[in-house]
């Protein structure tokens, strides 16, 4: 894991899914530019599921855009999502999962492969190890995430990041504005009654 610079300018383009009611993928326009940026989607996102007393989990899916040499990173959002594991009743349906299904619902492996190419996951906590496992597999070349999951995380704190057989493991970084989304998970448990699902 390399530290990441928590400085970076975020974009002045919003995602255009940020907000929205239900996961989506989202439009060719929506456009951010830097990792700070992706970041600040996934924590709106993770805001958004503690609204809806969800384990306060969020992430983009983004893949980079050609840039000069030198110039910085730009980023084609193509899905924003955030856990619903008890509005589904279905403890499979962690923010990645959702992020995928809404990039790759209904695509053939190959195909959500080839959608992923060089893709980033940016999430606000450690992927567990069932959502790495299928991160890996969909062919995601690169993982940031804010706070280490120690208990569940399936890309550097329980086990590292695998590739596919035959095939590279993703670049994993982590520790991006990890205190937020640290806070936000004290919100959720500090809550009587919270209804949790292991792992996140
Ligand atoms: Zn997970």
């Amino acid at each position: 894991m390399s530290k990441l610079d928590p400085c970076a300018v975020l974009a002045p383009v919003a995602c255009a899914t940020v907000g929205g009611s239900t996961p989506q993928a989202a439009g060719p326009a929506a456009l951010l530019e830097s990792d700070a940026a992706l970041m600040d989607a996934a924590l709106a996102e993770a805001g958004l599921a503690l609204a809806e007393r969800e384990v306060p989990v969020g992430c983009v899916l983004a893949v980079p855009l050609p840039f000069p040499t030198g110039a910085p990173p730009r980023y084609r959002v193509l899905a924003t999502a955030r856990n619903r594991t008890n509005a589904s009743f279905d403890p499979t349906r962690h923010a990645e999962m959702v992020a995928l299904d809404a990039v790759g619902g209904g695509l053939s492996l190959p195909a959500l492969r080839e959608a992923l190419r060089g893709a980033t996951l940016c999430v606000t906590v450690e992927p567990c190890v069932m959502c790495a496992a299928a991160l890996q597999r969909a062919g995601v070349a690169r993982i940031v995430f804010g706070a280490a999951n120690p208990k569940f995380g399936g890309v550097a704190s329980v086990l590292p990041a695998q590739g596919a057989p035959g095939a590279a493991g993703a670049a994993v970084e982590g520790g991006l504005r990890a205190a937020e989304a640290v806070a936000l998970l004290k919100q959720f448990y500090n809550r009587p009654n919270a209804r949790t699902t292991a792992g996140f």
